[in-house]
């Protein structure tokens, strides 16, 4: 028997793959709003601010849970399980998609998946997250509660999802935020017992590190999706709008040199000369030097000499600041499959 609508929506707020008989038509882009209940109640949780009050400590700690977490979605979604920018043993893949999971941003194969996709036809109709096509606020929030949306395309991702520990993070994507969520509340009780003085406990450490923080973070990302394709200036002459823009890439820790990265998604860094900041290549730089991640792929030199063709506002670069050219580096798809459950 099939499971009613409400029923599978409301199982898979926990088991993403539950009631796997009621498969989603990959054309229905209606909002499921039972499945997009926890996304709302989220924002409506940060009201508690105005119950629970707040403390440096308490905003200290949600800015550091933003930044940390950015730098998951950022570093290790996007840069790795993404675009496969650099390597990393299988124990540490492992840790890298337990920190993605913790941004609340669901598993790293949906969020490759859908991102992939997006390269694959960006700005496109069939681009479910184009500004261009569907909107600001489509592009921002929208897609991601639609029923078209919520599966994961494992074809697109085959490389990733031939590893059970990602399939199991993926299928079970509330796990570890419920974790972190958990901690926090933890953490709080724990300083207010030891710590007085900071003037925190256990529910405002779970309101503004875990909530305020997730929601600050989530609607950063979506700036990538909707103003990165709209707002700043295009260096490369690429097919779409993305666009270079510094603001977003201080808030994003480097995603805002989107026009960069979509002439050339392959390399590991976002910004491509000295003066365009990239929080994350540097984090990832120093990642490497711990041993964690290795062979971080570079961008060309031709690349590299072609961005500033057109750029005569740009300062002149550094000698010696150029990156050596890479190896010659496959995207990790280039045929975009269907939407499958
Ligand atoms: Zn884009
Ligand atoms: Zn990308």
């Amino acid at each position: 028997m099939k499971t009613p609508r409400f029923l599978a929506s409301m199982s898979r707020w926990i088991d993403s793959s539950a009631a796997a008989e009621a498969v989603e038509n990959p054309e229905d882009q209606r909002v499921d709003w039972v499945r997009a209940l926890p996304f709302f109640g989220l924002h409506l949780t940060c009201l508690a601010v105005f119950k629970v009050g707040w403390s440096w400590t308490a905003v200290a700690v949600c800015l550091a849970m933003y930044f940390v977490r950015m730098f998951a979605v950022t570093g290790f979604y996007h840069r790795y399980f993404s675009h496969r920018s650099f390597r990393t043993s299988r124990a540490g893949q492992a840790l890298l998609a337990v920190w993605g999971s913790a941004a609340v941003q669901r598993g790293p194969l949906w969020w490759a998946a859908h991102h992939r996709l997006h390269h694959l036809r960006s700005d496109q109709p069939p681009d479910v997250h184009s500004p261009v096509q569907h909107g600001f606020l489509w592009s921002h929030v929208g897609w991601i509660l639609s029923r078209a949306n919520f599966p994961t395309n494992l074809k697109i991702v085959a490389d990733l999802a031939r590893y059970p520990e990602l399939k199991f993070l993926d299928r079970y994507d509330t796990l570890v935020p419920f974790l972190l969520a958990v901690s926090l509340l933890g953490l709080g009780g724990l300083l207010q017992a030891v710590a007085p003085g900071l003037g925190t406990n256990a529910w405002q450490m779970l309101v503004w590190g875990f909530f305020v923080s997730t929601i600050l973070l989530f609607h950063g990302t979506g700036t990538i999706n909707s103003l990165a394709h709209q707002l700043g200036s295009k260096r490369f002459k690429t097919t779409d709008e993305s666009r270079n823009n510094f603001f977003l890439a201080l808030i994003t820790l480097g995603e805002g040199w989107h026009n960069n990265h979509h002439h050339y998604p392959q390399a590991s860094r976002m910004g491509f000369y000295w003066w365009e900041i990239d929080l994350t290549y540097y984090g990832l730089l120093a990642l490497e030097k711990l041993g964690l991640i290795w062979d971080l792929k570079q961008v060309p030199d031709d690349v590299l000499e072609e961005g500033l063709l057109d750029a005569p506002e740009a300062p002149a670069p550094v000698p010696g600041t150029a990156v050596p050219a890479a190896s010659a580096v496959a995207q990790p798809v280039r045929e975009p499959a269907q939407v499958v459950g």
